[in-house]
């Protein structure tokens, strides 16, 4: 199987990743895939909807194995009902790979361009930003600041280290506290320059 050709949309929760990512899921060429939204998709009286809740409710990581599995039951749902066509669409993920043993066990199925690292060192815009969302959203997981917090903690200790992983070539620093359109230029620029390198301009296509 050919490796579906990955963006990765990477950064704390309330970093705007989300909000870029379904404006890139607007662009002809390009498939967005949320990992939150996977599992909010899911019934929550269903096992699986339970155990998301149980260490969502926490603001802890669903453990690696069921979410890899989740999310590939879902990309394949949605290349077989022709929503994304891995021939010639970029995959946009965010909030997933979380960690680096996510990563890992991803490294099957995706190639890595790029991370758009949306930062914020200012974590109090952040708890700002998820308390907005939590009223706005019903979003059960950010109304409670400890949790909020718990899932910064979570994000520095598990997610951060992703970056080294990655390394430098591959990641794309964006301040996160700009306006969202800010922030979507930034990333725009890099992915036309991207298509430009390595397509000519012309006629494109996700595989290489
Ligand atoms: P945010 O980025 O604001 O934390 P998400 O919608 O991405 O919000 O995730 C909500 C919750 O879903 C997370 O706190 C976590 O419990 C679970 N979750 C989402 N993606 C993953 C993942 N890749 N691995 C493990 N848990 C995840």
């Amino acid at each position: 199987m050919s490796k579906y050709q990955t963006y990765l949309i990477f950064g704390a929760p309330g970093s705007g990743k989300g909000t870029q990512g379904r404006a890139l899921g607007l662009v002809p060429g390009y498939f967005h895939c949320a990992c939150g939204d996977v599992f909010r998709s899911l019934n929550l009286r269903t096992p699986l909807g339970k155990k998301f809740l149980e260490y969502s409710s926490k603001g802890e990581l669903v453990p690696d194995e069921i979410t890899i599995q989740l999310w590939k039951i879902r990309i394949d749902q949605t290349v077989k009902s022709y929503l994304f066509h891995p021939d010639h669409d970029f995959l946009v993920l965010d909030g997933i790979p979380r960690n680096t043993n996510q990563a890992q066990m991803l490294e099957e199925f995706i190639q890595v361009h790029r991370v758009f690292h949306l930062s914020c060192p200012d974590r109090s815009k952040l708890v700002e930003r998820l308390k907005r969302r939590a009223l706005r959203d019903n979003r059960f997981d950010d109304a409670n600041e400890e949790v909020i917090h718990h899932r910064l903690e979570t994000y520095d200790q598990e997610s951060r280290p992703l970056l080294d992983y990655y390394g430098d070539e591959r990641r794309v620093l964006i301040d996160a506290t700009k306006s969202p359109i800010d922030v979507l230029q930034k990333i725009v620029n890099v992915l036309v320059e991207d298509r430009q390198r390595h397509y000519g301009g012309g006629e494109f296509s996700a595989v290489t």
